[in-house]
């Protein structure tokens, strides 16, 4: 494909065929792009996980400080974390965009060269999509497939009182990039690599639904408390938080020295892709190792409650009240 082509002249069948030119095959995968539908073959102790996130330009991304390249990862990742959030690993993925025709072939190309090369770094494939012209923004929507072994797909309904509450990886990185983006400034790499191509944690989702160790989970894209909330409400349950025990990045960390107030955005930032989970309180141990064996760090910031009250505790014993609420899209930002 030439970079010097316009959009209109190459078309929407030959964006097409560069894709499928470049989306390669899985034996899990009978057909692939090209056909009405794709074919996939699920195993027979196996069940069919969906589902689709939309990506429009100025509501969830903006391309003054988004790459192309770092947009068709996320965009491919934001779906591989649902997946994995019930356990799952993916499979197939369906890309829709709605180009407008002012948009080069090279960033194009830049973009689909991060779709192609995320979903693949997941062993997943690109089995189809569609194609239009937009007569506003860029928008995108990706539907993934995945699969679970029958009957361990971990739901947001099973936490369970006195289940201890787990975190991976560190909180508020994506949402601190943001706000500096928002501001004119550089966010530091570590930030920014978390705000731009977050880590979907497949391995992580099912290892613990394959062990059985999660008792409920939920990847956080809302933010710490409004997706703990779903879970507590999923599963009729309340929760303590311990303020300090939320695990945040050394960057995060300089950042609330200087501003401490900066801690809500580990609270109610959204984006950061994390895997947020309950587990038996023996299954701690076992927890532990799991982190070894992945290398990422997996931290226990609270438990579960009978009470239906999620509340967030210092180490002093007094309550924490966080001054801003998660990401809510009919909100007024
Ligand atoms: P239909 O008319 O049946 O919607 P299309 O002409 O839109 O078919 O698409 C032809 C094939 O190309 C289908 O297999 C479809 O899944 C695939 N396809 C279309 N757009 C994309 C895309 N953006 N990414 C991946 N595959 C795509
Ligand atoms: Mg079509």
């Amino acid at each position: 494909m030439s970079a010097k082509k316009g959009l209109a002249e190459l078309g929407e069948f030959g964006l097409i065929e560069h894709i499928q030119a470049q989306a390669g095959s899985a034996p899990f995968l009978k057909l692939g792009i090209g056909d009405d539908c794709s074919i996939l073959t699920v195993a027979s102790d196996e069940e069919l996980l969906t589902s689709t996130d939309l990506l429009i330009e100025g509501v969830h991304f903006d391309l003054n400080w988004t790459g192309f390249e770092q947009l068709g990862h996320k965009s491919i990742a934001v779906n591989i974390s649902d997946i994995a959030a019930m356990g799952g690993l993916p499979k197939c993925l369906y890309l829709a965009v709605a180009v407008p025709p002012t948009l080069s072939v090279d960033s194009l190309e830049q973009f689909i060269g991060g779709v192609l090369a995320e979903t693949k770094r997941h062993g997943a494939i690109l089995a189809g999509g569609d194609t239009s012209r937009s007569s506003g923004p860029l928008v995108i929507s990706v539907t993934v497939q995945g699969t679970v072994k029958k009957g361990q797909a971990v739901c947001r309904n099973g936490a369970k009182d006195s289940e201890l509450i787990f975190v991976s990886g560190t909180l508020g990185d994506s949402a601190l990039a943001l706000t500096q983006f928002k501001q004119g400034m550089s966010p530091a790499p570590e930030l920014e690599r978390k705000h731009h191509c977050p880590q979907a944690r497949s391995e992580l989702g099912s290892r613990l639904a394959g062990r059985k160790l999660a008792s409920s989970m939920i990847d956080i894209s809302d933010g710490l408390i409004a997706d703990l909330g779903h879970i507590l409400a999923a599963s009729t349950a309340g929760a303590v938080l311990n303020l300090e025990a939320i695990p945040l990045s050394p960057s995060f960390r300089a950042a609330c020295h200087m501003q401490p107030e900066i801690i809500d955005l580990a609270l109610t930032g959204g984006e950061d892709y994390e895997l947020l989970f309950t587990v038996a309180p023996d299954s701690e141990p076992e927890i532990d190792r799991l982190a070894t064996e992945l290398n990422l760090p997996l931290t226990c910031i609270g438990s579960v409650e009978k009470s239906g009250e999620l509340r967030i505790v210092r180490k002093d014993g007094s309550n924490y009240q966080n001054q801003q609420g998660g990401f809510e899209h009919f909100a007024e930002h």
